[in-house]
């Protein structure tokens, strides 16, 4: 049988698992990823049991103890702030809208630190029109900039974007041109490797678009590579007529992601304007992060970073997302949903919510789920629940499940109608 792996937002549909008495036996297809969070199902390791920890020690719960605790938790809080969703499914992401609209609670995930604005400016240029496939089958130039999906999103080149055969790339890999631009060398493979300086990006791409549009170098370059390799890149784009750019933190977490966006898109439109079709579209590393984004656009019109309050959903990052929430003592208890939060904030804000009591709900044992007060083992999206999810170019994808949780184990959004219904 086929399941879809949400090990990644790549959300591959082909993984072929064969199933023995209720347990998978042979896996085909997925990567080291994917095969981990499959292995993950049936591990000795696997977090299974609802716990608490009152009074200093943890006390085991059944799973309906343990949603009335955490609907009591929630009832009791002023402010509580729900985080994580982008590892659930859109169904999921919609009960936690509900539930922080009856809470009057905080809404956010980690797409607020870094991805959530590239999604929704490659969302306003239209670059979601152009799926993977398309990618595969016409892209001529692949741009990975400041990512590396080699190490990273393991079967982006081996599904779409490089070794594949496409209508308009006969030869798969010997079709097309790979560039790959970034501060080191890593192991995506490329034809053309430029390697800058960090916070030269917008400077190379500024440099692009310049000699794209006039045919001519720029009178003075910053830039620590030599103009004549930045020309050779700029003969190839032209030579191009699809041009996709995939890009990562390397662009979005130096601190100087705007800046480095509206570089990008000035390169990709004027390569439009030179008549090449170019695309640049974000890697969020979480299953659904466009699915969060279009289920928080759908139910509220707006996309993260969301303060539900009596008078409507209010939305403004610099005071609504999850860092500035918690490093100025906003919330006084959270809700963590499949993320983990302790090992990715930054200090001071995951210092903060360490000391708030909070539940956690996850598939592993996470040092978010080991700070918790409440912890609730959810099945696994995709293997062991269904639902819907976005892939990352907003292709809708269904997930089925193939095999069952363990025992009194639930999916989150199951135990969150719990929740829902004790509050
Ligand atoms: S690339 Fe991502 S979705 Fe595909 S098998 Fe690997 S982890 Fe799973």
């Amino acid at each position: 049988m086929e399941v879809t792996c949400t090990g990644c937002s790549l959300l591959c549909e082909d993984i072929k698992i064969i199933v023995e008495n209720g347990r998978i036996v042979k896996d085909f297809g997925s990567c080291i990823v994917g095969n981990e969070k499959l292995r993950m199902a049936f591990s000795p390791e696997r977090f299974k049991e609802y716990l608490a920890v009152e009074d200093g020690s943890l006390k085991r719960l059944s799973g309906d103890e343990m949603a009335e605790k955490v609907a009591e938790m929630l009832k009791s809080s002023r402010k509580p702030l729900l985080y994580g969703w982008c590892n659930s499914t859109c169904e999921a992401i919609s009960l936690g809208l509900k539930l922080a609209g009856k809470l009057n609670a905080y809404f956010d995930g980690p797409l607020s630190l870094y991805y959530g604005y590239a999604i929704m400016a490659a969302r306003e240029k239209g670059f979601y029109k152009t799926t993977l496939d398309d990618v595969r089958e016409n892209a001529d130039h692949i741009i990975f900039w400041g990512a590396n999906p080699a190490e990273t999103f393991h079967r982006h080149m081996s599904k779409f974007s490089v070794f594949p055969r496409g209508l308009k790339a006969e030869r798969g890999v010997e079709s097309r041109i790979l560039t790959v631009v970034d501060v080191r060398k890593t192991r995506t493979v490329a034809h053309n490797r430029l390697i800058l300086q960090p916070g030269e990006d917008a400077a190379l791409m500024e440099a692009l678009t310049y000699m794209v549009e006039t045919g001519q170098y720029p009178s003075e370059s910053k830039l620590s590579l030599p103009l004549r390799r930045i020309a050779s890149l700029v003969r190839d784009l032209k030579n191009s007529s699809f041009v996709a750019i995939f890009y990562g933190l390397g662009l979005l977490g130096s601190g100087k992601a705007e800046e480095n966006l509206s570089a990008l898109h000035r390169l990709t439109d004027a390569l439009e304007k030179a008549g090449v079709r170019c695309v640049a579209m974000p890697l969020p590393g979480h299953y659904n992060s466009l699915g969060f984004i279009e289920t928080c656009l759908k139910e509220t019109g707006h996309p993260y970073a969301l303060n539900f309050t009596p008078e409507g959903v209010k939305h403004s990052p610099a005071e609504t997302s999850v860092v500035p929430i918690l490093v100025k003592g906003e919330a006084d208890a959270a809700l963590i949903v499949s993320s983990n939060p302790l090992a990715s904030l930054p200090f001071k804000a995951a210092q903060t919510l360490a000391s708030l009591p909070f539940a956690a709900l996850d598939y592993v044992e996470t040092l978010t789920v080991k700070h918790a007060k409440y912890r609730v083992p959810v099945a696994i999206s995709g293997l062991e629940t269904g639902g819907t999810a976005l892939r990352l170019d907003g292709v809708e994808m269904k997930l089925n499940p193939a095999v069952e949780p363990p025992e009194g184990i639930l999916s989150d959004e199951e135990f969150l109608r719990k929740v829902y219904e004790n509050l």
